[in-house]
């Protein structure tokens, strides 16, 4: 039984992550800014400490000694409306960075074992992903740097955090660059979901013959990885040797249209795709909407290398998946409204 402690495990991929660990028999402490709102404490982890990783004090709490693994997933993040419009570049920055500075420290000074850091795709360079058919998203291509967003630049620089203590402390890290994770028990609404989770609420809410709105001409294309892969991922990582930054993602490239078309075949409802173009524009919501980068899709020839294990599930039945467990959400919130 290991010793392992998630930063960030009141959210999305750490909630899962916690479940699969726990099940497996190891000990887990969770430390996140908020409870987790999907899953109950007692199926993801043995302890559930809130408090906020900004601060030095609750990091040096939370990362005692003879702690095994640390998990780092905490960040100040979002989908598009929240990264990409730039109204929150300088707290996405300071947040999440404040946050690996003091982790990275606490790990090598309590000598933690292996420390896992969730990077992102959002960190490989706008000129590579601007032909939504043909995208590069090759390990090797990082730089020259020039990711499209800061939350991109906040990711590179804590790469190279973990890369520098890893070469002049000996920390053992693992580094992913997630591309699109998505599944049950995400956000869902309120502006910080991803697009396969979007698709869905907008599918689920809307009536049989309606519309439903896709940023853009919906030809930008994209890759989804469902959790329960990413989770399989992730600890494969962890068990290799290999500390080099590495995707974590799909290859199963599709255009935002045929996303929302999956999402609406799945639900049988027989809606229309309304594409909201234009050099500006803003959703039924009011919402402005960005775009982000033209095309991008993970590859994952070098994690087939070096781990020996591929993703091979695919998009539609994460989706079927993750459109029940939604549909169910929307179902809900309409019954408490309607008390
Ligand atoms: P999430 O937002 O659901 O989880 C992140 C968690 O970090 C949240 O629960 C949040 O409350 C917590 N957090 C933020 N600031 C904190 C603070 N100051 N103190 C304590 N906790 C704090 O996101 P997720 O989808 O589970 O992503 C996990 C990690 O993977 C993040 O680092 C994210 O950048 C990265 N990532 C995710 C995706 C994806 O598609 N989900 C893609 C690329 C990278």
């Amino acid at each position: 039984m290991k010793k392992i402690v998630i930063l960030g495990g009141g959210g999305f991929i750490g909630g899962h992550l916690g479940k699969r660990l726990k099940n497996e028999g190891h000990h887990i402490r969770i430390c996140d800014i908020k409870k987790h709102e999907y899953f109950d404490h007692s199926e993801i982890c043995d302890e559930f400490i809130v408090g906020d990783l900004t601060d030095p004090k609750v990091v040096k709490l939370v990362i005692e000694d003879g702690v095994d693994e640390v998990y780092q997933l905490a960040a100040d993040m979002g989908g598009a409306l929240y990264i990409f419009t730039g109204e929150h570049d300088a707290d996405v920055m300071h947040n999440s960075a404040i946050i690996n500075l003091n982790v990275s420290r606490e790990c090598v000074l309590k000598k933690v074992k292996k420390v896992f850091y969730s990077s992102s795709a959002c960190m490989y360079p706008e000129h590579n992903q601007l032909d939504p058919n043909n995208p590069n998203c090759e390990e090797s291509s990082a730089y020259p740097a020039n990711p499209d967003s800061e939350y991109g630049w906040e990711k590179l620089f804590s790469e190279r955090l973990y890369l520098a203590y890893n070469r002049n402390y000996n920390l053992n890290v693992r580094i992913a660059r997630f591309h699109n994770i998505f599944g049950p028990q995400g956000t869902w609404f309120g502006g910080k979901e991803k697009s396969p989770a979007a698709m869905c609420r907008k599918v689920a809410e809307e009536m049989d013959g309606g519309q439903i709105e896709v940023w853009g001409n919906g030809k930008q294309t994209r890759s989804f990885l469902y959790i329960d892969e990413c989770v399989e991922a992730v600890i494969r990582l962890m068990e290799s040797d290999f500390s080099e930054p590495v995707n974590i993602g799909s290859e199963e490239m599709v255009s935002i249209n045929e996303l929302a078309q999956m999402a609406i075949g799945i639900s049988q409802k027989k809606l229309y795709i309304n594409n909201l173009e234009g050099k500006e524009f803003f959703d039924k919501y009011g919402f402005k909407c960005p775009l982000g980068v033209k095309g991008r899709n993970s590859h994952n020839k070098l994690y087939k290398e070096k781990i020996g294990w591929e993703v091979s599930q695919p998009l539609r039945v994460g989706m079927e998946k993750t459109y029940q467990w939604i549909s169910e959400q929307v179902q809900k919130k309409t019954v408490e409204h309607s008390v």
